[in-house]
């Protein structure tokens, strides 16, 4: 598919993350006005509340766009979801009759804050890269135990806390926990020496279920996909993960990027998961491809310094699609709402500048990398600041993430005295 053109000048750039071909929906506020949806189209933000005020938009009888979040137009479902797409396209193309009445709307982009684009109604978080789980593995467990049994058979996740994901661009505080080193006998309550991050997509559910879902109906109800880093706390975690799973390692926080980038959008780049050792079950069989080609990078910037990248890799590489890990997670009755975030897991490549984290890129401490300005990293320091970009490339344009970013500031003294 080539690039739609639109009368917004900056959206037909080949380097934008926005053209027409994008459209995706975030929060914003400006000086003036409160937070509510917006699409961004170059470098501008369409004020849909505006918009629909206007009647220029007039998708239900009930105003959809003046709120602080996308779950109210995620609840109306799919055909409303397209027939708002497909709107948008008139509105912003080349050949708009309505040009007059949409420029007033566009806010650009530079004057405007960002806000979480959804309420998050909860948060899973699975583990579906195999190159991710087969590192981890052979450092925790050995290369014989890598992969436990069970790992090519469903995609394993645990339920995390929606209450801690955050818009990128929101510092993160190095947490406190209770870790056990190997060479000391007792646990200790310390600051995490081992803070790390996991680049991740994140699939934003947007229907409401009750009960399973086959795998199309799953790929069906997932509205769109931002970045997310699931800042982790290795020591943390490796303390407390048996036999329940991570808990308090995985708690802090967790950033996604500000704009929700539509399925539809992502369509023309879908790609299939990789060759299987074994057959899924049938209710987990690929219909399709189930994939998306994006391209995804991580640069780690210490204090006051410039950026390097520390790993590129690409979303196909996942062995669970998204729409196989919704249906896994419904399999049980599970109800599923709209606004529901689905971590991807750790996005790894087959080869070490592929790795979507440190401690598999400095292979749990032992292996150090270098960064342009000559530091070490085996971890986080503190003010580091790490960001995610991602985007599709098409054929003269891209569909873009924009980044997910966030700075780690030091630990608190005194945890309980703020
Ligand atoms: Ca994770």
């Amino acid at each position: 598919m080539p690039l739609k053109k639109s009368w917004v000048d900056s959206a037909n750039s080949a380097d934008t993350d926005f053209p027409l071909n994008n459209l995706p929906y975030g929060v914003f506020s400006t000086r003036d006005d409160d937070a509510r949806c917006g699409v961004a189209i170059g470098d501008m933000i369409l004020d849909m509340a505006a918009a629909e005020e206007n009647g220029i938009i007039d998708l239900m009888e009930d105003p959809l766009f003046d709120v602080p979040f996308w779950n109210e137009v995620m609840e109306q479902g799919p055909a409303v979801w397209a027939a708002l797409r497909a709107r948008l396209t008139d509105l912003l193309g080349e050949n708009s009759a309505e040009r007059a009445l949409i420029e007033p709307l566009l806010v650009p982009m530079q004057d405007a804050s960002l806000h979480m684009p959804l309420v998050v109604s909860e948060f899973t978080d699975f583990y579906a890269g195999r190159h991710h789980a087969t590192n981890v593995g052979t450092m925790f467990r050995g290369a014989e135990n890598a992969l436990p049994p069970n790992w090519l058979y469903i995609p394993i996740g645990y339920n995390g806390r929606a209450s801690s994901v955050v818009i990128s661009g929101t510092d993160i505080r190095r947490p406190w926990g209770q870790l056990k080193s190997p060479e000391h006998d007792l646990p200790a309550f310390l600051p995490c020496r081992r803070f790390d991050l996991e680049l991740e997509m994140g699939a934003i559910v947007g229907t409401n279920s009750d009960g399973p879902l086959s795998v199309d109906e799953a790929d069906a109800a997932i509205f769109g996909y931002v970045l997310l880093n699931d800042w982790s706390a290795r020591d943390i975690q490796a303390w407390e993960y048996q036999p329940l799973g991570p808990f308090q390692a995985k708690a802090t926080a967790t950033s996604i990027s500000p704009w929700i980038v539509t399925k539809a959008a992502l369509e023309p780049f879908r790609t299939a998961t990789p060759e299987r050792e074994f057959e899924l079950l049938d209710h987990l069989k690929d219909t399709g491809p189930m994939l998306y080609d994006i391209d995804l990078t991580v640069t780690l910037a210490p204090e006051g310094q410039k950026a390097t990248t520390i790993a590129k890799t690409n979303y196909n590489q996942m062995y669970y699609s998204a729409a196989q890990q919704l249906a896994h997670h419904s399999t049980s009755g599970c109800p599923m709402n709209a606004g529901d975030l689905l971590g991807s897991g750790t996005i790894s490549g087959p080869t070490k500048p592929e790795r979507g984290s440190l401690l598999e890129l400095s292979w749990g401490g032992k292996e150090p990398i270098t960064l342009d300005t000559g530091e070490h990293r085996s971890f986080l320091e503190d003010g580091d600041t790490l960001t995610l970009a991602g985007h599709a490339q098409g054929d003269g344009y891209r569909i873009g993430f924009s980044t997910c970013t966030g700075t780690l500031l030091p630990a608190h003294k005194d945890p309980f005295k703020r």
